[in-house]
């Protein structure tokens, strides 16, 4: 593999870039005309504009995308997270290009990308899953009658959701009769899908995932859990390995149920598999990402593993060089996700960084997408990057944390920065004993 094409934007596509480098292999970006002076179109080798801000006609347009490679004669395309990152059809064209598609097989990211289909080979798999019912459900009624079978409260799921975009908690009958139409037509909206299903509501829990790799010959790894839990609107915001909420013997359990479900699919690629678990610690497949995750780099701290080399070495067909007992968590990791968004209503907020300055030191690394002068525009996520804070110890790690957020000055628009200084000083989330509520909870309490 000599050049790569970077199918993304922002903070991924410099990640990307970076391991690219360092393996001497030649980067080309693509970029809409509003990303023309962002520091990844600047550090690729190469940059070729795909078209206007709107993701449908550039990061999403896939002609042009795959004409940008030809031009560019690259090799293999990395399509990173979001966009095109599960799209089995822009895979497949990029199989009869003769590019490699940097991910799994077109079928399996087909199966996995549909909810409903993921919970049906899980089930045959052996794996838990949600109870819940494992169809497409047409209209109000039918959810209703189903409800009531699974028991309230239920969560109305779009089967081609993402982003914690197409959910919806319903606590009893009345709102599902309300809200079922209006979830149906978003899911239309967002994801050109309206199948709709129903799942348990479990309360009060955990969102574990755990990364695995497999390679092309058969040998399928895990590279331990990630704790997921401290969300706002069904989408993380603060990752850690390991989870302080798991026990060695439950560890195990969730990390081999993994490897499982991945076997079952005869998955190919770095993925992960997303667990919901309740009090009890029992824990139920919740779905797959069939892709590098915004929360890799606390996988990469404490294992030492760089996963975009690890992806590259395998659609290479290389073997994994490494077995299963070699793999090590070591330390702690925490990843904070800095938005431009307001941090108190969540909602994002674009507009110019007048001043950018990130923090440095000991255990700190900070996966970015933007400098002094850059635009956060409504036509993207408006993720401005990560900070990864790493320790021998938990509380090391979180105190490392505090001392960085401190550190960081991004003028000229409304950021997540209060917020997630706010948790790393709450007493809860110190004693490690969060769940996915938290934020909500903390809000709450703060509004007394
Ligand atoms: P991760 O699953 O890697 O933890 P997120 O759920 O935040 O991260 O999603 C990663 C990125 O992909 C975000 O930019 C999110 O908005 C986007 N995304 C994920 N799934 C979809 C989807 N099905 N459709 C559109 N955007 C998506
Ligand atoms: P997405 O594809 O948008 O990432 P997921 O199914 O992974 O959707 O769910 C996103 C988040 O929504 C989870 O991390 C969890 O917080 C919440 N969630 C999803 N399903 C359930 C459920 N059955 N019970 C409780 N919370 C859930
Ligand atoms: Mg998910």
């Amino acid at each position: 593999m000599k050049t790569v094409l970077i199918a993304n934007r922002g903070e991924i596509a410099r990640r990307i870039i970076r391991t690219c480098k360092a393996k001497g292999i030649r980067t080309i970006a693509v970029h809409s005309e509003a990303d023309a002076s962002m520091p990844f179109v600047r550090e690729a080798d190469a940059a070729v504009v795909i078209g206007p801000p709107p993701v449908a006609k550039s990061y999403l347009n896939m002609e042009a995308i795959l004409q940008a490679a030809k031009e560019q004669g690259a090799d293999a395309i990395h399509p990173g997270y979001g966009l095109l990152s599960e799209n089995g059809s822009f895979a497949r064209r990029c199989a009869e290009e003769g590019i490699v598609f940097i991910g799994p097989h077109p079928e399996v990211m087909e199966d996995m990308g549909d909810k409903i289909r993921a919970r049906a080979r899980m089930i045959e798999a052996g794996v838990p899953v949600v109870p819940g019912y494992n169809g497409s459900i047409a209209d109000a009624e039918e959810a209703c009658h189903i409800a009531a079978g699974i028991g309230y409260p239920v969560m109305l799921k779009a089967s081609a959701g993402g982003g914690g975009i197409g959910m919806q908690v319903c606590e009893n009958e009345e709102e599902v009769r309300k809200a079922f139409q209006s979830a149906k037509g978003r899911a239309k909206a967002y994801f050109g899908n309206d199948d709709m299903f129903i799942e348990k509501y479990i309360e009060e829990p955990h969102h574990i995932e755990v990364q695995i790799a497999g390679d092309k010959h058969g040998q399928i790894i895990h590279l331990f859990e990630r704790e997921c839990s401290i969300q706002r609107r069904h989408q993380k915001v603060i990752e850690e390995s390991p989870s302080p909420f798991l026990d060695n013997a439950t560890r195990e359990a969730i990390c081999q149920t993994a490897v499982q479900a991945a076997q079952a699919v005869g998955y190919t690629g770095v993925g992960t598999v997303e667990f919901i678990m309740n009090g009890e610690k029992e824990f139920f497949f919740l779905e797959m990402n069939t892709r590098l995750q915004v929360e890799h780099p606390v996988t990469e701290a404490v294992t030492g593993f760089d996963l975009v080399e690890m992806q590259l070495a395998i659609a290479e067909e290389k073997a994994l060089t490494f077995s299963q007992e070699e793999v090590m968590q070591r330390g702690h990791a925490i990843e904070l996700r800095i938005y431009a968004e307001d941090p108190v209503t969540f909602m994002p907020s674009p507009g110019t960084i007048s001043r950018y300055e990130q923090p440095e030191g000991k255990g700190i690394r900070v996966d970015d997408a933007v400098e002094s002068g850059s635009t956060i525009t409504p036509f993207y996520d408006p993720m401005i990057g990560k900070l990864i804070v790493s320790g021998s110890t938990r509380t090391e790690a979180i105190t490392r944390a505090e001392e960085a957020l401190t550190q960081y000055v991004i003028e000229g628009i409304k950021t997540n920065l209060p917020m997630l200084g706010d948790v790393l000083h709450n007493e809860t989330f110190a004693a490690g004993i969060y769940t996915t509520q938290f934020v909500q909870q903390m809000k709450r309490a703060t509004n007394k």
